[in-house]
């Protein structure tokens, strides 16, 4: 959440910082500001709102130019969505920006009003920045300023500082936040993540956890509390930089979910030997699963749901006992110690604070984690034992899709990687479907994108409905908890995903006549029940729209709208309906007027708990 740029270097630095501040607007976008340093003044323009605000409010200043300056897009924590809590908050010497939380800023801030300091915000970022500006009076060493407040502050933070009397030089740190640092041609630069730096830079290092760095005209360095230090070691950067951008596309989410086919293919591609599923590639030794006897996986929102999704496929194709658990839950409610158990941690940005509490916890009490993540080189990614990157690509849309869609499709491939290990599943069966994931999947998703008009007409019927259920059961539960969210998320329809037996326990009340329910049905064995549940709702006065295979269409057509699927296979089944339900949420999503990419109180990465 937020994101945080800085440079320092030979060019102008507005224009840079400007653009960084767009690309990284989906990390936060509740306001926007920039601090320019240089001539041994700081000037700070800032404004609630998007980043194109803050640029008209630039347009209207008299023209800045330095070669020194910090932005950041803020996603609000501590203080509401107001100009004054906008970054950069300045106290004294001190200009800074931050990702993050101070957890014992109540603390700090009464201390601090009572030796007399007035707040000027609410937030806990200006803690920091008095924190700061009063150890800097005092020594007028930033290293030393800084490493000092890092021992009494509590939370977690990226922090880019700029001091009044130093204007060319940006100190930055980060502790259970992203912060990346590349050398460009021109100059210096920090930001939060590597889509703001692929532009400038082909390599990258993330700093240690507490170390801070400098960045000035002679480059960028590591300076440690002991005074020493070093310059970073880059590594090469696995992004192309027309990759985070929309290319033709009106809005990010349709350029992601289109992208679906090549992003599967791209997270199948290599781990395969002999037709079989191979992870060789990921250097996991072909015996790492050989000990587990208990699988958990713990994610959040989306990824919790592709996790439910592959918890079923796991149990039922190799029997190893598989539990899905809320991240934020997991750490405080740990279920008991069982030798041989697995923690399978899934994240799109590798950066969600709650799973990366989670596989800390788990960590900590001795059980190995693998990590499902797509942004390379990020914190899940580097403290887990192992990983598997989704290879998506850079997924910009708040609402994921194809970052969803990888992660299915990895979880598959485990398990059908530990059915050919525990030869739970015959040889040939499995060969079979890994090429219906790698080659008929792919063709099935764009099937379901060609029928996008189809797809609108669906949306149309949810017009003028606030509320609406989605119902299916085995795995369509799992896909119809996606549909959900994924409408919620965009639309802002209020939609509740069900498991469809259960909803006659009790929520059935709440059918009228009218109230749109979506059914998912894939799964042969369970249409004739899912059939009973469409009854159920229909007879209660319920506008039912089923997706189902096609193959299943005529049991439904009676009590339903029908969106057939060309799917063959389970796996066809699933790819084709997760973009079904993507689709059905973008299209409501747009015929409301909603910023599809941006909805509101969201943003991307959540990077607090
Ligand atoms: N906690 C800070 C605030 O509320 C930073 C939030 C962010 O990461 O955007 O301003």
């Amino acid at each position: 959440m937020c994101g945080i740029i800085g440079y320092t270097g030979r060019q102008n630095a507005i224009p840079k910082i400007t653009a960084g501040l767009s690309v990284l607007e989906y990390r936060g976008y509740d306001s926007a500001g920039l601090a320019a340093a240089g001539n041994g003044r700081i000037t700070t323009i800032k404004c609630c709102g998007r980043v194109k605000d803050l640029e008209e409010k630039l347009r209207q200043t008299e023209e800045i130019i330095t070669t020194c300056a910090i932005g950041h897009t803020r996603w609000a924590t501590h203080g509401g969505v107001t100009d004054r809590n906008a970054h950069p908050h300045t106290v004294g010497y001190v200009t800074l920006v931050h990702n993050g939380i101070i957890e014992n800023e109540k603390e700090w801030r009464e201390r601090l009003t009572l030796d007399g300091y007035h707040f000027s915000s609410e937030t806990d970022t200006e803690v920091a920045a008095a924190l700061l500006n009063r150890a800097y009076q005092k020594t007028k060493d930033p290293l030393q300023a800084i490493y000092g407040v890092l021992e009494i502050l509590r939370g977690s933070y990226a922090f880019a500082m700029i001091f009044a009397d130093r204007t060319d030089e940006i100190y930055a740190v980060r502790q259970d936040s992203p912060l990346l640092i590349a050398q460009g041609e021109d100059g210096c630069y920090l930001a939060s993540d590597l889509t703001a730096l692929v532009s400038y830079a082909s390599t990258y290092c993330v700093p240690d956890e507490g170390v801070v760095v400098r960045l000035n005209q002679d480059g960028i360095f590591l300076c440690y509390k002991d005074g020493t230090q070093k310059e970073p070691i880059y590594q090469q950067s696995g992004m192309q930089h027309a990759a985070a951008e929309r290319g033709g596309y009106d809005t990010f989410m349709k350029k992601e979910i289109c992208e679906q086919p090549q992003a599967l293919r791209a997270a199948l591609n290599g781990r395969e030997a002999e037709g079989l599923p191979d992870f060789s590639i990921n250097a996991l030794p072909t015996d790492f699963f050989d000990n587990v006897h208990r699988i958990h996986i713990v994610a959040c929102g989306s990824a919790m749901h592709a996790g439910l999704l592959g918890a079923r496929l796991l149990e039922r194709d190799t029997g190893i006992p598989t539990t899905i658990f809320i991240a934020s839950e997991y750490r405080y409610h740990m279920p008991p110690k069982e030798e041989g158990t697995l923690l399978i941690a899934i994240s799109q940005s590798g950066e969600t604070a709650d799973t990366l509490a989670a596989l800390r916890a788990a960590k900590a009490r001795g059980i190995p984690v693998l990590a499902i993540v797509n942004a390379e080189n990020t914190a899940i990614a580097r403290e887990a034992a192992h990983v598997l990157y989704t290879h998506a690509g850079p997924e910009i849309a708040v609402a994921t899709t194809k970052g969803y869609c990888t992660q299915v499709a990895l979880l598959w491939m485990i398990s059908l990687f530990l059915s050919n290990r525990r030869k739970t599943i015959a040889q040939d069966t499995i060969k079979e479907r890994l090429a219906f994931l790698k080659e008929s999947a792919p063709k099935a998703i764009s099937a379901v994108i060609a029928r996008e008009s189809e797809l609108s007409h669906i949306a149309e019927r949810l017009d003028g409905h606030d509320r609406l259920f989605y119902i299916g059961r085995g795995r369509d539960y799992a896909l119809a908890a996606e549909g959900s969210l994924k409408l919620k998320e965009i639309s802002y329809v209020h939609s509740e995903a069900y498991a469809a037996g259960e909803l006659k326990h009790g929520t059935i009340s709440l059918i009228e006549p009218g109230t749109p329910v979506i059914a998912f049905c894939t799964e042969d064995a369970l249409a004739e029940k899912m059939l009973s549940n469409v009854r159920e709702v229909a007879s209660r006065g319920a506008s039912v729209t089923v997706l189902c295979k096609a193959s299943l269409s005529s049991l439904f057509l009676q009590s339903a709208v029908v969106f057939p699927l060309d799917c063959e296979n389970d796996e066809t089944a699933v790819f084709a309906m997760m973009t079904a339900m993507q689709l059905i949420a973008y299209e409501t999503a747009r015929r409301r007027g909603c910023d599809v990419d941006k909805p509101r109180n969201l943003a991307k990465s959540v990077t607090v708990e």
